[in-house]
């Protein structure tokens, strides 16, 4: 079996140590480029959101490379992603790939169905070697979430542009290369202290901006035309809402083990505004906008995917959440059209916006 998945982020690092340490061959997709979005546009329906057209052109490169079953996690609730296990199954079908798909379906406290997902998957494995290979994926996870969110906090306080996202770059492979949680212990401690000593003084007050909206949108630098990336050389500190490990705590582990409650933190902070389930990150991303108001950031700036149903119901209440706690906020709706070149422009303004306000504020 040659395994592959799409995409997301860095967390095709802490997947494939996982897979890898259960002895199965991972064929990774190679970096998302403007071919990845061609391929997955032109085998997409029109309408389709931007993570299954990016999931699309991932598939067809991996397949490209060797891989033969493709895994990809399923869904429930009003967003298109329960379904897209099946959609994505039919296109690439369709045009002729020969592949085997397997969707982990969410497991709505059910431990054995998880299991048996994860049997189908590896085949059967003694018990020391998934408890190992599971230590290996999360400390992997865990460093690479803590790289980034310090990487958000330095960026703008580094001496030269690019400092820091060099130092990231060579820690994350550093990251990727290691064998232990140890190693991957110490390759994080060395890849903050070579980002730390990248900075000139970081007690000045910049600008802070926190990010919302759809998981794969904020967590994706190629689909988000690398906005954090951007605004921190901007000197804004940028502040994330969604970051892996907490995704896969709180819609995996406390979904496999029901013992273990699941945060009511969203509900309650978007009551005002959204008092239901919507799918997607459509709660969410109301509550983070209402937790940074609170917190006293300067700005909001939500990633959607065009065509999202989620995201557009926040979109419709953000300029309520907006004047009522007095926090500007941007939405930047996003698909395989957009350029980076117009998010920056857009991002500029915004900025410019957000600073204006700031030394009026004060
Ligand atoms: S949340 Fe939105 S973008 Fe994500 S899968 Fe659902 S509809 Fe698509």
């Amino acid at each position: 079996m040659k395994l592959t998945f799409a995409r997301l982020g860095n967390f095709h690092i802490a997947a494939k140590a996982l897979f890898e340490a259960l002895g199965i061959d991972v064929v990774l997709p190679p970096p998302p480029t403007k071919r990845t979005m061609s391929l997955g546009s032109l085998n997409s329906p029109e309408f389709a959101c931007l993570p299954l057209k990016m999931n699309i052109g991932n598939y067809l490169e991996a397949l490209e490379k060797g891989a033969d079953t493709i895994v990809m996690v399923g869904g429930i609730g009003p967003c298109r992603l329960g379904l897209y296990g099946e959609v994505q199954r039919q296109i690439l079908e369709g045009i002729g790939c020969d592949f085997k798909m397997i969707v982990v379906e969410p497991p709505q406290g059910r431990p054995d169905r998880v299991f048996r997902q994860l049997f189908e998957i590896t085949g059967a494995q003694r018990i020391s070697q998934y408890v190992g290979a599971l230590r290996l994926g999360w400390s992997k996870l865990t460093a690479i979430d803590s790289l980034e969110k310090l990487a958000l906090r330095l960026r703008p306080f580094e001496e030269s542009k690019g400092d820091i996202s060099f130092a990231y770059e060579a820690t994350l492979k550093r990251i990727d290369e290691a064998g232990s949680p140890k190693e991957v212990a110490s390759a994080l401690e060395n890849g903050q202290a070579a980002m730390k000593s990248a900075c000139k003084k970081t007690d000045s007050d910049k600008p802070g901006i926190g990010i919302v909206g759809e998981v794969f949108m904020v967590l994706e630098p190629f689909a988000n035309c690398e906005i954090e990336k951007r605004l921190g050389e901007m000197g804004v500190v940028v502040h994330r809402s969604i970051y892996l490990s907490d995704w896969v705590m709180e819609h995996v582990v406390k979904d496999v083990f029901r013992i273990l409650r699941k945060s009511k933190l969203p509900y309650e902070l978007a009551r005002p505004y959204l008092c239901h389930f919507v799918g997607g990150h459509g709660v969410e991303t109301i509550a983070s906008t209402v937790d940074y108001a609170r917190q006293g950031l300067d700005g909001v700036i939500q990633v959607a995917p065009f065509t999202c149903m989620p995201e557009i119901i926040a979109q419709d209440l953000l300029p309520t959440v907006s004047r009522d706690l007095g926090i500007p906020v941007m939405t930047l709706v996003l698909d395989e059209h957009s350029s980076g070149t117009g998010v920056l422009t857009r991002l500029e303004a915004f900025v410019d916006l957000v600073r204006m306000s700031r030394r009026s504020r004060r």
